[in-house]
Order: C-alpha cells, then structure tokens, then sequence
C-alpha cells in the first residue's frame, strides 16, 4: 500500500531538486548520457518481476509489457545518445566582424536547462510515458532534475522503476536529489507539485481535464511555466475515392486493428474515419463490421478507464442520427472495453461537438459524406490532432489538394496509406499537435527532439574563448555540430 506524500514532504523533495539542479546542469553530455544509459542498464536489470507486477496492476499482458520496456531502454539509450551527439543544443555561433561598419561583436547561442521538472506518469504506457519514460529520460538529457508523480493506477510498478533510477543515480555518483518520486491519488500533490516555485516544466499524458487542469495551474502561477502535456486525440482517418473503390476489405481489416489494438487504449486510436457514401464504402463497413463482431473485449487499465469508456460510448451512440454498425458478439466482464463502431452523417458530425470527443478504448465512428466537399468541411471542423491519416492513391492526393492542406492545418503526423496507432522512436518522428491535442504543437513528445521542451536558448555576447561553455568554445572539445557564421560544421574556429 503506498502512501500519499504531504505537502510539507513535497516542499522538501522540491528543495532538493532545486539544490541538485544546480550540480546536476554543470555536468558533462557525457555524463548525462551514462546516467540515462544506466538507468536503462537498471530497468533491464528489474526482470521479469517487474513485468509481473506491471501486468498485475494494469491487466497488460507481459508480451506487451515486454515489448514495452524494451522501447523504454531503447528511448534511454537513443535519448543518451542525442544528448552527448550535442545536436539539441542548437549551438550557433557568429564571430566577431570588427572591421565591419558598423563592427559585429562575437555573438554565441546554445540551450541551457530550465530547472526541475515535474513529469505525471501515464496509465496507458507503465513504463515509456511514466517514471523512466520518455518525460523523464528528455529532461535528464536536458540536465534537469526530475521529480515523478507514479499513475496512482500502477503506483508499485512506478516504485520499482524509480528504484531502478535511485540506484543509477548512486552508481552514477549524482547529486541527491536528481530525482524524486511521489505519491498522490487525490490532485491535492499534483497541484502542490506544479504551483511549486521551484518547478520549472511538467511533462504530462492523459485526459484532457487532467492537462488542462495543470496547464491553467502552470500559466496562473506568479511565474507561469510551460505544461506540456499530451491530452486527447481522436485521429481522423480519411478514405478516399479511388483507393477505397480499390482496397475497401483490405481497408477495413487494417483499421479494425488499429481500433482494438491493446483495447483501444492508445492515445493514437483512429476514433472518426470519414468516407464519401456509395458501394466502395458500403463494402468497407460490411467487413468492418464482421471483423469487429470476432474481437473479443478486453480488460481494461484500470476501473476508472472503463467506467470512462462505458459513459462515453453510452452517450455518442445514444446520440441523435448515430447508428451503431458493429459491437463485439463476445459478452463483456465488468471493466472490459467492448469493441464498437458507429456510424453518422458528415451533417450530424459538423452539428453535435459530443461527436468529436475522444472515447478513449475500441470505438470508432464511421462519418457519411455526400461529397469531396463534405469531407473538406469534415476536416476544418475537426480540432487539433495528434494525426490525421489518409488512405489514398497519389491521384486521389493530387486531386484533393484543398483536404491535403486542411488536414495538414490540424494534426502533428499526416500519414498516408498506414494506420495511426504505432509511433516510432526516432529523430524525424513528432508526437504532438495542435490543441487540444497538446498544449504546445511546436514540440514533440516522442523521439529526441522531446529533449528540446526542457531547455531554453541562452546568447551570449562577447565573451572571452576561456569562459564560454565548451559547447562553445572556439576549440569545439566534443566536437558537436554547430552552426558557424551561417554554416553547419563540426570544425574547431581558427
Ligand atoms: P488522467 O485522469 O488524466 O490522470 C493522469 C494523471 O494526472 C494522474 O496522476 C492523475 O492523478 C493526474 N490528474 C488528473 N486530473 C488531474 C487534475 N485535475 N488535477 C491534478 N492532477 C490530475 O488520466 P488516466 O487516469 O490515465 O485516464 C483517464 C482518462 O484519460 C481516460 O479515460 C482517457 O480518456 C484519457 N487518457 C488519454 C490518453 C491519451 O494519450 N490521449 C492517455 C491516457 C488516458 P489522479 O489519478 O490522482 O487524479
């Protein structure tokens, strides 16, 4: 049983991480790097246990359990891996003209640390968005000290892995208090944590009551501060005409794994797939719905989630013109997520906002469109996402270019012809997207480019060789790529 922290301790915890921060940011890239690397060396070390108690905690089987901390070493390591490559720091330089009229004196720039960081772990990914997840690993990168709140729905699994970064940072020699993990199943601590003065960022996902709720909470504060937090996403998919007439079975298979993957309970779930009307999409739904009734439901996260998913999926299909295509034929146990699709006009879609919501879990809505032109209206009317997928031929893209670039004005990742769900963990990805997907579309979640939320650009202007960060220097000592005088180079400056 874990116990809540009180906010005198929750005061103490942020002294601390405001003290280590200040160790913490003068230590090297490359030591940054071995602290994350050997906090994924520690996660490995936590076996198969963890995946026991991971999967009791959040009725997640181990296979994906499994699957799912080896992308968390990965996002560790690859996360190192950046921040000794030094890429993030966006170092630039601009050496001094003096014979220039008038003169330019040396001008230097790079990302420097924000402070501590508090990171809300998430329900849906125990281990990549929650203690050692991507949150955490980006602000160490960054040389932030991060304080954890653990998802009360995984609170022991939380508690393994944060002993697993406890005992990295002793290995690793860091300061006490580089990190600390915290409990709270009221939003007594969470308010407490992000309203506290040594705060300097949160990283959140989950619903979009809970990241607002902290967003208003960062920007109230006397010294407001950025909450990026990663909220609700219905992720549009568009079926177009000439790849639906060619491809609507192959179609509708794809998708429907896309919905009842894990229970649907991704926050890349394609919630609203739009379609023009006719026999392409007649035959779609007709194996759409066959597919859905042989998924079985599943349990789900945690009784809240499936409360959560039962209430909204009562209320969009008891929505006015909402027709229900599809449920899973298998009864359901209590807190399991019954595999659904709906379906409505592209009218009733544009005239009830309830039908935009995100229901978080195996259900999709099928929105009806006489025309090209409705489906364009679809797409304006959609709010900010994380994605926007289209299934297309390059015909069917060149002869819609007005829904190319409305789609692109809405979602951080346009994907064509490949489902939402699966996100890469790479340099090129971004997991982000207009609001109310995320409070910041400018920046990204997943990949190392993550790094970059907790740092902020410092210039420096005319400072002597021997004082400026190494980062810096003429010399270029970790031989990072800078840009000099206009031009990307890895060349000490003569
Ligand atoms: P959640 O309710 O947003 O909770 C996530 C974390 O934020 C928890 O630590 C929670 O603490 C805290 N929190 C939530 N609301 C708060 C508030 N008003 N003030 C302070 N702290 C707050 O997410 P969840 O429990 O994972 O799932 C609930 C729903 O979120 C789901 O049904 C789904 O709709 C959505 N969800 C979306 C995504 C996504 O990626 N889009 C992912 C997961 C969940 P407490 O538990 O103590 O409140």
């Amino acid at each position: 049983m874990v116990q809540d922290s009180t906010i005198e301790e929750i005061n103490v915890v942020m002294q601390e991480a405001w003290q280590a921060f200040h160790q913490y940011r003068q230590q090297s890239l490359s030591q940054r790097s071995i602290f994350i690397r050997t906090i994924a060396l520690e996660l490995e070390a936590l076996g198969d246990e963890l995946l026991r108690v991971a999967s009791a905690e959040t009725n997640l089987p181990e296979a994906r359990l499994r699957n799912e901390r080896n992308r968390t070493i990965f996002q560790l390591s690859s996360y190192a891996d950046a921040c000794e490559q030094g890429s993030w720091l966006e170092a630039r330089i601009d050496t001094a003209i003096p014979d220039r009229n008038p003169p330019r004196v040396d001008i230097r720039k790079m990302m420097i640390p924000l402070g501590p960081v508090v990171v809300f772990g998430a329900s849906n990914f125990p281990f990549a968005y929650s203690t050692a997840g991507g949150d955490t690993a980006s602000a160490f990168a960054a040389g932030c000290t991060v304080v954890v709140k653990a998802h009360p729905a995984h609170a022991q699994t939380s508690d393994l892995v944060a002993g697993a970064i406890f005992k990295a940072a002793d290995i690793c020699k860091m300061p006490k208090g580089i990190f600390a993990h915290v409990h709270g199943t009221g939003h007594e601590v969470g308010r407490a944590l992000v309203t506290h003065p040594y705060t300097k960022a949160v990283g959140f996902t989950g619903s979009y009551t809970g990241g607002k709720a902290l967003f208003e909470w960062g920007n109230q504060r006397k010294e407001p501060i950025p909450v990026f937090a990663e909220m609700g996403s219905v992720n549009p998919v568009f079926l177009l005409p000439e790849k639906l007439q060619q491809s609507a079975e192959d179609l509708a298979r794809m998708v429907v794994g896309s919905v009842t993957l894990g229970v649907g309970q991704f926050c890349t779930n394609p919630g609203l797939i739009i379609a023009m009307e006719g026999e392409p999409l007649q035959r779609f739904l007709q194996i759409l719905a066959l597919e859905v009734k042989n998924v079985n439901p599943g349990t789900m996260l945690h009784p809240g989630i499936a409360k959560g998913y039962t209430e909204k999926r009562a209320s969009a299909l008891s929505q006015r013109d909402v027709d229900t295509i599809a449920v899973s034929s298998a009864g359901a146990s209590p807190n399991q997520g019954v595999p659904t699709i709906a379906s409505a006009s592209a009218q009733a879609f544009l005239n009830n906002p309830v039908l935009h919501e995100e229901v978080f879990g195996p259900y999709s809505i099928v929105i009806r469109c006489k025309d090209i032109k409705e489906m364009i209206e679809v797409a304006r009317h959609t709010e900010g996402q994380l994605t926007c997928s289209v299934m297309a031929t390059d015909n069917d893209l060149l002869a819609n270019a007005d829904l190319v670039e409305a789609l692109k004005n809405i979602c951080g990742r346009f994907i064509v012809n490949n489902v939402p769900t699966g996100v890469e963990v790479c340099l090129s990805m971004h997991h982000g997207g207009p609001y109310p997907a995320t409070t910041d579309s400018r920046f990204t979640s997943v990949g190392a480019d993550a790094i970059k939320r907790f740092a902020r650009p410092i210039c420096l202007q005319n400072w002597s060789d021997i004082l400026l960060p190494d980062e810096l220097k003429n010399e270029n000592p970790f031989g990072i790529w800078r840009t000099v005088n206009n031009e990307l180079t890895k060349d000490a400056i003569k």
